[in-house]
């Protein structure tokens, strides 16, 4: 049998519900810890407890923390499975996706109702999680988020709904692969796999959502913070309201890089409109477009990139030549 560690980090897969008052909360005893004896059919396990977080409260110092100790621990086991809150898991297996190195399976699971409520999907996601780790075809496939009998690219997956068991989907691209009673499915691999390791996350980016009648407001307020980077979600392929330019062109004369993303959740941005506030002119200016990612995630893209450049160009590059 294959030795699978898996880290627990917080999140309703680590929580119980209180009968009488409907409050999720943390348990004294992980409740997932307690049916290890289901998980031993699987695979010899390992399991730690390395954060009992919430996943609104979890923040990139965590997530290096947890990739310190994948690096740390991964050559001892086959692979890795970490829960996580499902509110920003999606965040973290991008994170890991960027910076581990290594081409076994690490896969990231959560659940949307906690181990005692009717209907949970903690053990299920789980076990699930555990038939894809030990499958030889899950390496070289990066960081891989499996939920309710699907599997997605750290890259491509996003939480869709706020309640629903089926909330984890991959817009545009679909997931990777499927869960069945008795296979593992993958029907196509990613076009990237990514390993840029860093010992530190220093910087200070900031993420902005645009909207019909933003103005400068909102960027003229970050020039005496002076952050070391700004997404924006910008609106449809990559344009913002006109107002928002002459602030935007002040932090870009900063040296401050400036990553446009859009906040629609499918298709990727590009430079079309000459209209003052269009792509073609934003563009022009020294905005990076970022392509195919959503904010949360250039922003994560961008944090880490920052810890190895401030080059403006090879910022561009690291965005923009994204092979789509
Ligand atoms: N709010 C919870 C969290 O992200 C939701 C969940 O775990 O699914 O920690």
């Amino acid at each position: 049998m294959k030795n699978i560690l898996i880290l627990h980090t917080g999140g309703t897969i680590s929580m119980l519900e209180n009968k009488e008052t409907g409050e999720v909360n943390s348990a004294e005893t992980h409740p997932l810890t307690v049916v290890s004896d289901q998980l031993k059919t699987f695979a010899n396990i390992n399991e730690q407890i390395i954060f009992d977080l919430p996943s609104p409260q979890i923040t990139p110092n965590h997530m290096l923390e947890l990739a310190q100790k994948i690096t740390e621990m991964i050559s001892d086991y086959e692979a890795v499975i970490v829960t996580h809150g499902t509110d920003t898991l999606e965040e973290t297996a991008y994170f890991l996706d960027l910076v581990l190195e290594t081409e076994k399976p690490v896969i990231l699971t959560g659940a949307m109702r906690s181990s005692n409520e009717v209907g949970s999907d903690a053990l299920y996601n789980l076990i699930s999680s555990l038939r894809v780790a030990i499958e030889d075809k899950a390496k070289n496939k990066g960081v891989l988020v499996v939920m309710n009998d699907e599997i997605h690219t750290a890259e491509n997956v996003t939480k869709t709904s706020t309640s629903n068991v089926a909330t984890f989907q991959s817009p545009q691209f679909g997931p990777i692969g499927l869960i069945t009673k008795d296979s593992i499915i993958f029907h196509r691999a990613p076009q990237l796999i990514h390993s840029h390791p860093i010992n530190k996350v220093s910087k200070n980016v900031i993420l902005l959502k645009a909207y019909a009648g933003m103005d400068g407001q909102l960027f003229q307020a970050l020039y005496p913070a002076s952050p070391d980077g700004i997404v924006i979600e910008g609106l449809g392929q990559g344009n913002l309201p006109k107002n928002t330019v002459e602030p935007i062109k002040k932090l870009i004369d900063k040296n401050i890089p400036i990553v446009l993303v859009s906040r629609c959740y499918q298709g990727v941005v590009q430079p079309t409109y000459g209209y003052e506030g269009g792509g073609k002119r934003l563009k022009e200016m020294g905005v990076i477009f970022a392509k195919g990612l959503s904010g949360p995630k250039a922003r994560i893209r961008l944090l880490i990139a920052l810890e190895k450049t401030g080059n403006i160009n090879i910022l561009r590059n690291i965005f923009e030549k994204l092979d789509y």
